[in-house]
């Protein structure tokens, strides 16, 4: 399994591509889908599915296009479904203009198994950032996508009405601080990062 990253859209949301040889699965096509989409055409990978770690504007722009062009699945926790209807006006109050909202295939919960052709991953649910967010874990790689739960010595804001910073902070601690030291984190915006360097320096976290 290799991650590639795409940097999309005036947020500078992190498009993941992971994939093997053959097949990749997109997490968080936030916008400029052309760029996505000649990317993955660019590499030859077989798309299989898109996964967003939760329901934001800037996170799932480009899935509705990616969506038409691969006739692929669309997938997030159904707690964040009122983000997923919002887009369009919660991206208009940041100034991005024209965010269609994409249907959704299907649900993720916390704990649910993903194996497609040897791309295998487990959902965890960690509300905080939004009452539907989810982190990625690909156990074999110890690789984890954390969405705007996590980031490089921060962590997702939490002054929407709909956010908690006490089930955020509860939600990285229980949930992802327990996947162990060396696991590799992917977050939502910025670099990559790992739990032992988030759990020794990360100031929110202490
Ligand atoms: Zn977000
Ligand atoms: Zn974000």
């Amino acid at each position: 399994m290799d991650v590639n990253v795409i940097q999309v859209g005036p947020l500078m949301v992190n498009c993941y591509i992971v994939h093997d040889s053959e097949n990749c699965l997109i997490i968080d096509p936030g916008d400029e889908p052309d760029k996505i989409i000649n990317y993955i055409k660019n590499s030859g990978f077989k798309p299989l599915g898109i996964f967003n770690t939760h329901g934001h504007f800037d996170h799932i722009g480009a899935v509705k296009r990616l969506k038409e062009e691969f006739g692929i699945k669309f997938y997030i926790h159904e707690s964040d479904v009122f983000l997923v209807k919002e887009s369009a006006s919660h991206g208009a109050f940041f100034g991005v203009m024209g965010v269609e909202s994409p249907e959704i295939d299907e649900y993720v919960k916390n704990g649910d198994v993903f194996d497609f052709d040897g791309l295998s991953f487990k959902v965890i649910h960690t509300p905080g950032h939004s009452p539907g967010g989810v982190c990625y874990y690909f156990e074999r790689e110890k690789t984890v996508f954390s969405g705007d739960t996590l980031f490089e010595l921060s962590v997702g804001r939490t002054d929407f009405s709909y956010g908690d910073m006490d089930m955020l902070i509860n939600s990285i601690k229980n949930k992802l601080f327990s996947l162990g030291d060396d696991i590799t984190v992917y977050p939502g915006h910025g670099e990559k990062t790992n739990i032992r360097k988030e759990r020794e320096n990360n100031m929110f976290l202490k």
